[in-house]
């Protein structure tokens, strides 16, 4: 059964011009794109997203980071969707990522990570949803 993922392609990877090379990679592990777009995260938008971070000592820092630039967001879907898009891009910590992951090849630091993964299927649904309209969905 296919599940859906919530990816986001973070300002650093953007910024750094790894938008293409990170979709080739995403559709080459069976991830099928379902909703697809350029945009950019204000402030309060990023707040919003990372609410459970909030208590973090990290939370200003990420909310200025997810807010500086544009992002790439997408749908995906595959079969066991959110773990196997953990499995792609590696750990949090890019200095601790497998070889061959998104973040141990794309990532500059714990905080500038290149990309999101959801982290359940129900926050997969909250976070699209945060994302696309239902007609931007396929
Ligand atoms: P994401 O939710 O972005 O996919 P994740 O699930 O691997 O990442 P979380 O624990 O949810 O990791 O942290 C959310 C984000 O907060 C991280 O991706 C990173 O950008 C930032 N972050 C996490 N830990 C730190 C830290 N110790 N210092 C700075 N930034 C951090
Ligand atoms: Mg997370």
């Amino acid at each position: 059964m296919a599940h859906t993922t919530l990816m986001m392609i973070k300002p650093d990877a953007v910024e750094n011009g790894h938008i293409g090379r990170i979709l080739e990679k995403v559709t080459a592990a069976g991830f099928q794109i379902k909703g697809l777009k350029l945009t950019q995260l204000s402030k309060n938008d990023a707040e919003r997203f990372y609410e459970v971070h909030q208590e973090r000592p990290f939370f200003g820092e990420l909310v200025a980071f997810m807010s500086r630039g544009p992002i790439v967001a997408a749908v995906l879907e595959k079969e066991n969707a959110v773990s196997d898009f953990r499995t792609l891009i590696g750990a949090t910590n890019p200095a601790e990522a497998a070889e061959g992951t998104i973040r141990k090849l794309y990532a500059t630091s714990i905080g500038e990570n290149a990309v999101h993964g959801s982290d359940s299927d129900e926050n997969a649904e909250i976070e699209a949803a945060f994302h696309f309209a239902g007609r931007e969905r396929f």
